[in-house]
């Protein structure tokens, strides 16, 4: 596989829509994959209960394992909860475990509750192994998890369903973006915008790809993730799209949004650097 541009300083993307169902863990993992098949070191950090996406790269997540919930409360360091997955010597997966359903309300007498995962992201044994990308599949609200994912990341990645009431909720997640931009991390913007399970074969989905483009403009991929049955299909095997059916348009779909994603990140240095 090509090599994709090497960022200068490790890219932490939170992955983040309070809505569920659409396209977050799927997206979650298949860009880390294409990000790790062109061989940039990635980290996943699933922060939902629920555990898809450590499903769907294949990890042990049963109650007890060392998970994300232990790194929250303290227990283990980020790099003692990583495991490898079979996608790619590249990628590794922090996994959540049900033990997690509970941090919500128990991290809310911890000392600095916020900040809790941004302290265990930027611990230095991430860059002793040379992590490029970090990307943190949110649960599907907008609680203590996923403002934790919102102060240890640089950058937001919204994917959008392409579907009636897309844009519904987005101001809401954008508002609180900005809350935790305004208080907690200043750093923090919204870099990419995803547009997920597109049917060429509606009106509708166009109809919202042109919404959302005309209002949030270059944020918004050029690629766009077309529905798949082989995407979906995938975790069921404990695999992404991209080692399940590398041929597919999901897979390539995938490899394309990944490619963009790296090479806008490049291009930002470019510019900041200048
Ligand atoms: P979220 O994490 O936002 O809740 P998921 O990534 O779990 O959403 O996706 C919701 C459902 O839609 C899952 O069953 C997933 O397999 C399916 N799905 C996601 N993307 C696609 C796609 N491009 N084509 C077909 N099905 C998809
Ligand atoms: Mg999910």
């Amino acid at each position: 596989e090509g090599m994709l541009p090497r960022p200068g300083r490790r890219r932490v993307l939170t992955v983040a829509n309070q809505k569920g169902g659409v396209g977050k863990t799927t997206s979650t993992v298949n860009l880390a994959a294409a990000l790790a098949l062109h061989g940039l070191k990635t980290l996943v950090v699933d922060l939902d209960p629920q555990g898809n996406a450590s499903t769907a790269l294949d990890v042990d997540h049963r109650s007890g394992t060392p998970s994300i919930y232990e790194v929250l409360i303290g227990e283990v360091t980020l790099a003692e909860a990583a495991q490898p997955t079979e996608q790619s010597p590249n990628l590794f997966c922090v996994p959540a475990t049900i033990d997690l359903a509970g941090a919500e309300i128990e991290l809310v007498s911890m000392s600095s509750r916020e900040s809790r995962l941004k302290e265990a992201i930027s611990s230095e044994i991430l860059d002793q192994i040379g992590v490029d990308y970090v990307l943190i599949d949110c649960p599907p609200s907008l609680g203590l998890l996923t403002v934790n994912a919102m102060v240890a990341a640089q950058e937001v990645l919204i994917p959008i369903q392409c579907e009636y009431y897309a844009l519904e909720g987005l101001g809401q997640l954008l508002s609180n973006i900005e809350l935790v931009q305004q208080h907690l991390n200043r750093e923090l913007r919204v870099s990419t915008i995803l547009l997920t399970m597109y049917d060429g074969r509606t009106k509708l989905a166009d109809q919202v790809t042109n919404e959302v483009r005309n209002h949030f403009g270059d944020t918004v991929l050029k690629t766009v993730i077309p529905r798949s049955v082989k995407v979906s299909e995938a975790p069921g095997y404990g695999q992404t799209v991209l080692a399940y059916d590398p041929g597919s348009r999901g897979a390539m779909s995938y490899v394309d949004a990944a490619k963009e994603i790296a090479e806008r990140g490049a291009q930002m240095e470019k510019g900041s650097s200048t």
